[in-house]
């Protein structure tokens, strides 16, 4: 990727760092040893929690904190009202741990704050081993993270809520855990092209994922998305751009969004300002698909992020297909998330993030019954039925879809490079026409 685009002439930059790696190894073990023996079922019953040390531990389970059952919790939102506020802060303090015992098993209901911090909570009140059980009115396992902030080395298994309540309940148990995982730190590459013009205090940055999930391939996610940026890459090397355009295909973004906090975390202030909008594609060729476009109207998000919504609806619109606005959750899953929650200040002004926009074919929610009417395809199957699994090879991806994406991806940036009259009143030279298909070889390019 790299020899293509210095090859077309971009200015590529390898940027090496270092991350911690975290891998299930799909061997862990939760067993009652007494009273009486009973093993548990991982995937089912119990699982591990990204970013837990690994371990193996006997000892007894003590509760921390309060148990919520479902009949606790409010009932979910109607459509258009917010939800409810949810019963629950166990472990969220140093003080719900002032009676626990040191070496015992700490079991703890999710609720009311990260997992990382009631993990952290309980490694100071010296827990051998902790247990994280879901909410009451959450079935199923958390398939929780802690995140790479958690580097202390005491095993974290996570529990459904029925498992959770019915441990806590037994007088005087004991149980062997193990956390069956590899964690250390490895070093990985974030590659970043920019064009030799356009002005460098009015940069749009344009980037995609370039790693996956070590179960497959990842060719939906992300060698679509990365793809289709390398190919508006080369596309757009002869084009000499008003404003400078650097792209880039982010490291270990599987792995906690490593390589994306990692450049924002190694800019200045003054570089941060210079960044006028981020846009981000992970996964353009899902074969149940969706044509999201993120609701840059979604409260938190950065002013300006809505102008790249209404750019991308209109590309949609402009060609005769569907689209749909996507809210902020699926996009707090990719790198997006990081330029848009992170703040920086120009001279005293504090600025509460970079404007994003996107598109997504979706990942592995269930497509619904109105999406259908809407894209066609299955209701109730995900959008990738592969997602994070070996079957995400070349054959999972709708190539007609990624082509009419990747034409996206083109105008969108085609678009910026030459104005960004929408953010900060920086007028282009006028040799952009947005009624016109863009880059249309890119169209199919991949079939
Ligand atoms: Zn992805």
């Amino acid at each position: 990727m790299a020899g293509k685009l210095r090859s077309a002439g971009y200015q590529v930059q390898e940027q090496e760092f270092q991350y911690l790696f975290f891998q299930d190894l799909e061997g862990s073990v939760l067993e009652k040893t007494s009273p009486g023996s009973v093993s548990y079922a991982l995937s089912n019953e119990f699982g591990v929690i990204g970013s837990t040390a690994p371990g193996d531990v006997t000892a007894a389970i003590q509760a921390v904190g309060l148990n919520y059952q479902p009949s606790d919790y409010p009932p979910p939102p109607l459509p258009g009202q917010d939800p409810l506020p949810v019963p629950g802060t166990a472990g969220c303090t140093a003080a719900d741990f002032t009676s626990f015992t040191a070496g015992n098993i700490a079991l703890i209901q999710r609720g009311g704050c990260p997992f990382v911090q009631k993990a952290n909570n309980a490694v100071t009140a010296s827990a051998a081993g902790i247990i994280i059980y879901n909410r009451g009115d959450l079935g199923g396992l958390p398939n929780a993270t802690l995140g790479a902030s958690y580097t202390n080395n005491v095993p974290v298994l996570e529990a459904t809520y029925a498992l959770g309540s019915d441990l806590r309940n037994i007088t005087g148990i004991k149980v062997h855990m193990v956390a069956d995982v590899s964690r250390g730190t490895i070093t990985t590459y974030n590659i970043l092209a920019e064009t030799a013009g356009g002005s460098p205090d009015n940069v749009i940055m344009v980037g995609s994922h370039l790693d996956s999930v070590l179960k497959g391939a990842g060719i939906n996610d992300n060698g679509t998305g990365s793809a289709a940026v390398l190919e508006t890459a080369l596309q757009m090397a002869k084009v000499k751009p008003v404003n400078k355009v650097r792209f880039v295909w982010w490291g270990a973004e599987e792995d906690g969004y490593g390589g994306s906090t990692y450049y924002l975390d190694h800019l200045s202030d003054a570089q941060l300002a210079t960044i006028k909008l981020y846009l981000n594609f992970d996964m353009l060729g899902s074969k149940n698909f969706g044509r999201f476009v993120l609701n840059g109207d979604d409260a938190g998000l950065p002013s300006g992020s809505k102008a790249i919504t209404t750019l991308f609806q209109g590309f949609y619109d402009q060609f005769g297909y569907t689209s749909k606005l996507d809210d902020q959750t699926r996009w707090n899953r990719s790198d997006s998330a990081i330029f848009a929650y992170r703040q920086f200040h120009i001279g005293k002004t504090l600025i509460n993030g970079i404007p994003i926009g996107g598109l997504t074919a979706g990942y592995d929610e269930l497509k619904t019954a109105a999406e259908v009417e809407l894209f066609g395809g299955t209701a109730g199957n995900p959008y990738d039925s592969c997602y994070h699994n070996a079957c995400d090879d070349i054959n999972n991806v709708d190539y007609d879809l990624l082509g009419l994406n990747a034409d996206a991806v083109a105008y969108a940036t085609l678009q910026y490079a030459m104005n960004t009259v929408k953010f900060n009143g920086q007028k282009g030279k006028g040799n952009f026409k947005q009624t016109q298909p863009l880059n249309t070889k890119a169209k199919g390019f991949f079939q």
